[in-house]
C-alpha cells in the first residue's frame, strides 16, 4: 500500500473528486487506483480558507514500487506503515480455569483493555469491579443528577466502563505511540459498535449513549474468551508476602462483595494482579499506601468548568464556515502562563455538552463535562484549570487527596450542601463580587447551581491566575471573557494526585506481580491513553507468565 499525506480539498468535495485529486497528485490514471481509504482527515484553516486535509492509503498494484522511486524525495508519498496489532504471545493450550489466572482490578478503559488483551491471548482473566453493570450504574448516576442522591459505590466514577462512560468520549491523545496501540483501541471500539469514522477523523468522539452499548459488547467478548467479570466486588486488601530482598510478592487480593447482604469478603489468589483503579479510588490508594506499595505525589490541576454559548465558540473557530455539517460543534484548546508562574489551561473541552456532577464521595462537589454523539446542546463547556504541584500540598503521597477533599467539601458548602454546585458569572468573578442570578448563559449543571463568589473555592494563587487568564483567552476567542459566561466549581479530578510508580517491566517498584496501570496509577490521562496503557500492562504481564 502507498500513503499520501497532506492532500487538501475544499469542505464540499465529492468522493469522486477525492479520487481525482489522488490520481492528479501522483500523475496516474484513476483506473490505476485499485482502491483507497482515508487513514486520517483533519481541518486546515490557514490563510482564511477552511480545507479538509487527508492522509490516504491506496492500492496501486504493481505501480507501487515505481511510484515510490519516482517520489522518493517527496515526504508526502511513502509506503503505508504496518499499523496492525501483533500479540506478544499466547497462553499455552494447557492453560485452564484451574490455573492461576491473572486478576484485573477495575473495569474502566484501562482494565477493559488489559482484560481484553489477556483474554485474546488466552489467559482468561478475572476482573473485579466495585461498581455495577453499566445499565444499573446509569440509574444510580442519574440519581445524583436528578434527585441529589449519591451512591458512593455506583456513580460517574465507579462502575462498568469506568470514569469515561458518561463523558464526551473524546478519543485522542498526545501520547507517543510508536507501536500504534491506539489504533488497536480504536479498532476494538469499532468492533464493539463505535462509528467507523473514529478510525480516520482527527479528533474523534463517541458520546455517552454509544459508550454504554460498546462497554457491554466488550464485556461479552472477554467472557466469550473465558474471562470472567465480577461486579460489586471491591478489592479492599492485597495479600503480600515479604521477600528476602526486602521487596514483596503479591499472592492475591481480598474482596468485599458489596452487593451481597452483610458484605462478605473472600480471597482470590493470583501472582499477577493489574490494578487499574482510576483517580477516584481514594480508599483503595489509602489501603495500598498502608500496605507499603511504593507511591509518590505528582502534579495535577484544579479549577472550574466554564460555559459559553456553543455558537460563540463556533463563530470564533470556524468563522464564515460555522454551521457547516462536516465541521460540527467547534472545540478549543487554550493555555496562559500567568505572572505568578501558574499555567492556566482548558481541560477536557466538551462542545455542545453539559457540565456534570462527578463526585464519588458524600458531602463533596466535583464538576466534569459530557456530551452526546450529536454534540447539539446549547452550551460549550470546558475545564479551566490551574497547574499545581506537590509543593502546594506537602505531606507525602496521600497529601494531594487531602487537598482535593478540602476543595470538594468547600464546594459542597458553597453550593448549599445539597449537591448543587457553586457558580458565578465571569464578569462578577473578574470584578470580585458574588453573583446572584443567571445571565444570558443558562448553566447546564444538574441538579442545579447556587450563585455565589467562587474566590472562596480555590487557593488565592489559582484565583489570581484565572483572573489574569480570562481576558487573555478573550483575545484568542472573542467573547470568551463575556460577562455572562458561567463558572461552576470545582474541577479537582483532572488526573491522579499520585503515581504508583512502576519499573520497566510494568510492575510496582517494590511489589512483584502487581501492575499499577491507567489514570489512577499516574500512567494515563483520558480514555485512549488508559486503553493503551491497559494493553502495555497486559503484554508485560503475559510475557512474565510465559517466562
Ligand atoms: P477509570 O475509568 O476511572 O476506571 C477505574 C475503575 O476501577 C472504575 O470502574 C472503578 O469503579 C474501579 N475501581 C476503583 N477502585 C476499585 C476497587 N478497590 N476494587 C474494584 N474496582 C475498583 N477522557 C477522555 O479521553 N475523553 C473524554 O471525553 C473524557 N470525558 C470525561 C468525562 C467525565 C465526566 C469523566 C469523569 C472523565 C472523563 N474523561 C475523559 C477521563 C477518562 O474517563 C479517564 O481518563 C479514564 O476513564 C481513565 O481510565 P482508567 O481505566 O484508568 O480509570
Amino acid at each position: 500500500m502507498l500513503r499520501i499525506t497532506e492532500l487538501k480539498l475544499p469542505l464540499d468535495h465529492t468522493e469522486a473528486e477525492l479520487k481525482t485529486a489522488i490520481a492528479t497528485y501522483l500523475s496516474i490514471a484513476e483506473t490505476d487506483i485499485n482502491s483507497f481509504s482515508v487513514f486520517k482527515r483533519s481541518f486546515d484553516a490557514r490563510k482564511g480558507h477552511m480545507l479538509l486535509a487527508y492522509i490516504i492509503d491506496l492500492d496501486v498494484g504493481t505501480l507501487e514500487a515505481k511510484l515510490l522511486a519516482q517520489f522518493k524525495n517527496n515526504v508526502h508519498v511513502l509506503a503505508t506503515p504496518d499499523t496492525r496489532y501483533h500479540f506478544v504471545g499466547q497462553a499455552p493450550a494447557t492453560f485452564t480455569n484451574s490455573a492461576q489466572r491473572p486478576i484485573v482490578v477495575g473495569f474502566g478503559p484501562c482494565g477493559i483493555f488489559a482484560a481484553l488483551i489477556l483474554a485474546q491471548m488466552g489467559f482468561k482473566p478475572i476482573v473485579l469491579e466495585r461498581g455495577k453493570k453499566v445499565r444499573e450504574r446509569t440509574q444510580d448516576t442519574w440519581g445524583l443528577w436528578r434527585k441529589s442522591t449519591l451512591n458512593p459505590e455506583s456513580n460517574v466514577q465507579f462502575g462498568e466502563g469506568g470514569a469515561g462512560t458518561f463523558s464526551d468520549g473524546k478519543l485522542y491523545s498526545q501520547i507517543k505511540d510508536p507501536r500504534h496501540l491506539g489504533r488497536k483501541v480504536l479498532n476494538e471500539f469499532v468492533k464493539a459498535g463505535a462509528p467507523d469514522e473514529i478510525l480516520y477523523i482527527a479528533k474523534p468522539h463517541i458520546g455517552t449513549f454509544k459508550l454504554v452499548g460498546m462497554v457491554e459488547k466488550m464485556r461479552a467478548e472477554i467472557e466469550s474468551l473465558g474471562g470472567e467479570i465480577r461486579f460489586q466486588q471491591r478489592v479492599d486488601d492485597l495479600i503480600l508476602e515479604d521477600m528476602p530482598d526486602g521487596n514483596k510478592q503479591i499472592r492475591g487480593v481480598r474482596v468485599t462483595e458489596i452487593g451481597v447482604e452483610g458484605h462478605p469478603s473472600n480471597e482470590i489468589l493470583s501472582e499477577h494482579v493489574v490494578i487499574a483503579l482510576g483517580h477516584s479510588a481514594r480508599d483503595s490508594f489509602e489501603m495500598m499506601h498502608h500496605r507499603g506499595v511504593f507511591m509518590e505525589a505528582k502534579p495535577f490541576s484544579v479549577g472550574f468548568r466554564i460555559e459559553h454559548p456553543q455558537s460563540l465558540i463556533d463563530a470564533a473557530r470556524w468563522g464564515k464556515y460555522a454551521g457547516h455539517p462536516i465541521l460540527g460543534a467547534a472545540d478549543y484548546k487554550l493555555v496562559h502562563h500567568a505572572a505568578n508562574g501558574r499555567a492556566v489551561y482548558s481541560f477536557c473541552m466538551c462542545p455542545g455538552g453539559t457540565v456534570v456532577a462527578a463526585t464519588s464521595e458524600v458531602g463533596r462537589v466535583v464538576t466534569n463535562g459530557m456530551s452526546q454523539y450529536s454534540r447539539n446542546e446549547r452550551n460549550a463547556n470546558s475545564g479551566m484549570v490551574v497547574s499545581i504541584n506537590p509543593s502546594d500540598y506537602p505531606g507525602g503521597a496521600m497529601a494531594g487527596i487531602e487537598f482535593q477533599r478540602q476543595l470538594e467539601s468547600q464546594a459542597f458548602v458553597l453550593g448549599g450542601e445539597n449537591y448543587n454546585a457553586p457558580a458565578q458569572l465571569v464578569g462578577d468573578f473578574l470584578a470580585g463580587r458574588a453573583s446572584s442570578s443567571v445571565g444570558a448563559v443558562e448553566p447546564s449543571y444538574k441538579p442545579g447551581v447556587n450563585w455565589t463568589d467562587l474566590a472562596a473555592a480555590l487557593p488565592d494563587y489559582a484565583i489570581t491566575a484565572m483572573r489574569e487568564a480570562l481576558p487573555a483567552f478573550g483575545k484568542k476567542i472573542r467573547g470568551y471573557d463575556m460577562h455572562d459566561a458561567v463558572l461552576t466549581g470545582v474541577e479537582t479530578r483532572t488526573s491522579s494526585p499520585l503515581r504508583i510508580t512502576r519499573g520497566d517491566n510494568c510492575q510496582s517498584l517494590n511489589v512483584r506481580g502487581l501492575y499499577p496501570a491507567g489514570e489512577g496509577a499516574g500512567y494515563a490521562g483520558g480514555i485512549l491513553s488508559a486503553g493503551v496503557d491497559g494493553i502495555k500492562v497486559a503484554e508485560a504481564l503475559a510475557l512474565d507468565m510465559l517466562k
